[in-house]
């Protein structure tokens, strides 16, 4: 799960990243609408927590936008220091999914963000299939013939972004955009590990795909029914 913050309030959005980090979300964490803006398209993001009070311009103009500059609009968590009612009623008429008032305890913004992210409609829950897998990108609920694959975080981001591109190549970097934050440290190896470790899922599961690796470009999930020579 990969989430947007943007908060101007240094402690607050550092405060708030360390929280989600933790619990094993990837978190991009920005300071105003400007980078929002800038981040949005192409950042993947599965849930946007908001604040209002940023110093370049309303939170709320980024509401606005957020809907053209990704295709179907990212789930919306708006956290303001507003209180009024007038001010809750416009963050949900502008496709807030849910609005908490500052202050709040990092136990309630995390128990609203997964109830917004639980909340039907608010992510496409398509589901993605390969060989004899099957992935639903709504639940993140891998299966094979029925049986579910129990897989981490990132096994399973690796794994939606493979079938995504179904049967194209993936290029490194933008598996690494999809499985880490822009902030997190990645050494030489990680990527390699999680498909490591990926592909002995799918083998032990018998799923009838395999990873391939196209050395110093990237990788590619195919069936193997449909796998062209080695
Ligand atoms: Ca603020």
């Amino acid at each position: 799960m990969r989430i947007l913050l943007v908060e101007d309030h240094r402690e607050m959005r550092d405060l708030i990243a360390e929280h989600f980090v933790g619990r094993g979300f990837a978190v991009d964490a920005v300071g105003s609408a400007e980078e929002a803006r800038a981040a949005l398209p192409g950042g993947g993001y599965d849930v946007l927590i908001l604040d209002l009070g940023l110093p370049d311009s309303d939170g709320m103009e980024v509401l606005r936008a957020a809907p053209m500059l990704v295709p179907g609009g990212v789930p919306t968590l708006v956290v303001t220091a507003r209180d009024s009612l007038e001010d809750r009623l416009l963050g949900l008429n502008e496709g807030a999914d849910d609005y908490l008032v500052k202050p709040f305890s990092l136990l309630e913004l995390e128990a609203r963000l997964r109830a917004v992210l639980r909340r039907p409609g608010t992510r496409e829950g398509p589901k993605l299939s390969c060989g004899a897998l099957l992935y639903d990108a709504g639940t993140r609920e891998v299966s094979v013939r029925g049986e579910p694959i129990e897989m981490s975080r990132r096994e399973s981001d690796l794994l939606e972004a493979l079938l995504r591109a179904a049967g194209r190549v993936v290029v490194r970097d933008i598996l690494e955009e999809q499985l880490y934050a822009f902030n997190e440290p990645v050494t030489p190896n990680a990527l390699e590990a999680v498909v490591s470790r990926l592909r002995r899922r799918l083998i032990n599961a018998e799923a009838g795909v395999r990873i391939e690796t196209r050395r110093g470009i990237g990788y590619r999930l195919v069936a193997e029914t449909t796998a062209e020579g080695g």
